[in-house]
């Protein structure tokens, strides 16, 4: 997790292009923040400011005249938050200042290795190691051989962002976190950054690092090396579609209520943009013998929607969170299609999952929103959503798009993917037409009621199922009210029991075969003394309350679960909760 940011050119603030450059990547990491620059006057060290909690409520304090700098939002993994424990870290002599993603797996190794060359340590953190590491290697080499060879003596998924004072300029190496680099059309400045929107403001013009690369900027210009070989590499510039817009709020307070209204559009893009790959896909699921979904985290969610998509058009398939793969991947074959769901592409245990699939000879299918990152490099086919940028931590529209490739694809084996992206085109406009003043009202009235309550329950039947997980995780992340999620059918075997008086039970429901089924069960709940709330496109009497969604057959599922993103926001601001980042979460789940 965590976002780095560098920035070298023309500008005498790069401080504040840096500060403003990691605001942007808060999502990533909120548990403090730090910037280290060098000023323009001589300077025997590199200056810095570092402070635990969020940037999004700091301001930078120097107004220093700086051409370099670099920084840093942390989700800490060793070491607790303070501002010891900030980015960046800093070697014995202030010359070299270290930002760090990832985790350093053998830093204690490696801090037992160095203690003899009495260096002194500020922070309790893994990543400190790598300054004082480069520290001694500078004593006998130049700085991208000392990061270099550092780097390569790092265990574990790390991305580090090095600045150096001596030559002015910045070294990163990337292996497992990612790092983007960016150019400006006049080629006078230069940006390091965990993702694209940190600086869309600025240019859209990047190279994706690859694993094993590394770069070296200075003000004379960039180069891109083999970080084993050290030998120099040509940069893969691309040229983004992604807007400005998409990384700015729009008009909105915050970027979830921005992104969930964003769907309508987002999930008719998403449907629009791989007719070929689908084909692909869909020639190898018909070849194959088995079939596999993964994913984490709402990805998961989707993996289980996907398999019953499928299933409706009839085939079979099985899913898995990612994470709890590994005992069932030696199952896979030559003739197996595992199918990866991760908004990132970044996902540790979804990448280590694949990992494993592929030795078993596996083929892997990635459906990834983000652009340039490790799991479309090691999938044989890649279906983008293409949602844009998401910004808050809790997913919204690109899990939507996951949906719509994962109900495309399914149409597509049948062959009927006309009618399914006549199907999506027509959820476009029916969610455009239904997301409006009236509904946001109705919800808004809705919380008042339930906001005082402690615990929820949440149930669904067939694709109403994931529905219900999902519209659960969204009401727990965004508003940390325990919201559970079952499948209507397992209330009788145990969970009744936890129906008082009052408890909001919310029932998803579609027009499908299990309907009465899903009614007997609302029923149930309702005798219990639960207070029954409908989110489904019909109203019944079993219902106290309703919010009604677009009926869509299969499609459904799309309003029911934008119920629960529209819940949370809303209970999550009336709680005093961030809506865009989460307590303890962060939006790229990087580590194991
Ligand atoms: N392991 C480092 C720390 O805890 C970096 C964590 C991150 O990626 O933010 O400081």
């Amino acid at each position: 997790m965590c976002g780095i940011f560098a920035y070298i050119g023309t500008r005498d603030d790069a401080p504040s292009v840096v500060f403003e450059g990691i605001k942007l990547l808060e999502y990533r990491g909120y548990d403090s923040w730090g910037v280290s620059y060098i000023p323009n006057i001589k300077s025997k060290k590199i200056m810095f400011e570092k402070h635990s909690g969020k940037i999004g409520d700091s301001f930078l304090k120097t107004t220093i005249k700086s051409k370099i700098a670099l920084g840093h939002t942390r989700w800490a993994t060793h070491g607790g938050v303070s501002d010891e424990n900030a980015h960046p870290h800093l070697d014995c002599k202030g010359e070299i200042a270290v930002i760090h993603n990832g985790i350093v797996e053998n830093y204690q190794e490696l801090k037992v290795k160095l203690s003899k060359n009495n260096h002194i340590y500020k922070s309790e953190t893994d990543t400190e190691v790598i300054s004082h590491l480069i520290e001694d290697r500078l004593k006998t080499s130049d700085i991208k051989t000392s990061v270099f060879d550092t780097f390569e003596s790092l265990i574990g998924s790390n991305a580090i962002c090095v600045l150096d004072l001596k030559t002015e300029s910045v070294v990163a190496c990337r292996n497992g976190s990612p790092i983007v680099v960016g150019f400006d059309e006049k080629g006078k400045q230069y940006f390091l950054a965990s993702d694209v929107p940190a600086f869309l403001k600025y240019t859209n013009k990047v190279h994706f690092l690859e694993d094993g690369e590394g770069v070296v900027v200075s003000k004379s210009g960039i180069k891109i090396f083999d970080i084993k070989s050290k030998k120099e590499i040509k940069a893969k510039i691309k040229k983004l579609d992604w807007q400005l817009e998409d990384a700015e709020k729009g008009g909105y307070p915050y970027f979830l209520v921005k992104e969930i209204n964003e769907q309508p559009k987002t999930i008719l893009k998403s449907s629009l943009i791989n007719k070929d790959e689908l084909d692909k896909v869909s020639r190898l699921i018909k070849k194959s013998k088995k079939i596999v979904l993964i994913g984490c985290g709402t990805a998961s969610y989707a993996a289980l929607a996907g398999k019953y998509f499928f299933s409706n058009s009839n085939i079979q398939s099985e899913n898995y969170g990612a994470y709890e793969f590994l005992p069932f991947a030696k199952f896979c074959n030559k003739d197996t299609v595992v199918i990866a769901i991760s908004q990132s592409g970044e996902t540790a245990d979804t990448l280590i999952a694949i990992k494993e699939a592929k030795k078993y000879g596996a083929k892997v299918v990635t459906i990834v929103n983000a652009r340039g990152t490790t799991m479309e490099r090691i999938s044989d086919i890649i279906l983008p959503i293409g949602a844009g940028p998401e910004i808050a931590v809790v997913s919204t529209k690109a899990m939507t798009a996951q949906f719509t490739i994962l109900y495309l694809l399914s149409k597509t084996v049948e062959n009927k993917y006309n009618f399914a992206i006549n199907s999506i085109e027509n959820l476009s406009k029916k969610l455009k037409l239904w997301m409006n003043q009236k509904l946001f009202d109705e919800i808004i009235k809705l919380v008042k009621e339930i906001d005082m309550q402690e615990h929820m329950y949440v149930i669904g039947k067939n694709l109403n199922y994931p529905g219900a997980l999902e519209f659960g995780l969204k009401i727990k992340e965004t508003s940390y009210i325990h919201a559970e999620s079952f499948t209507a059918g397992e209330l009788k075997h145990g969970v009744i029991t936890l129906i008082q008086k009052d408890t909001p039970c919310f029932i998803l429901a579609s027009n499908d075969i299990v309907k009465n089924e899903v009614l007997s069960s609302a029923a149930e709940l309702k005798a219990r003394g639960g207070y029954i709330i409908g989110v489904a496109p019909f109203e019944s009497s079993e219902f106290d309350a309703t919010i009604l969604t677009p009926d869509l057959e299969d499609l459904t599922i799309f309003g029911n679960i934008i119920v629960g993103q529209l819940l949370g926001y809303y209970l999550g601001i009336g709680r005093g909760a961030d809506p865009d980042k989460p307590r303890n979460l962060a939006k790229s789940v990087t580590v194991k």
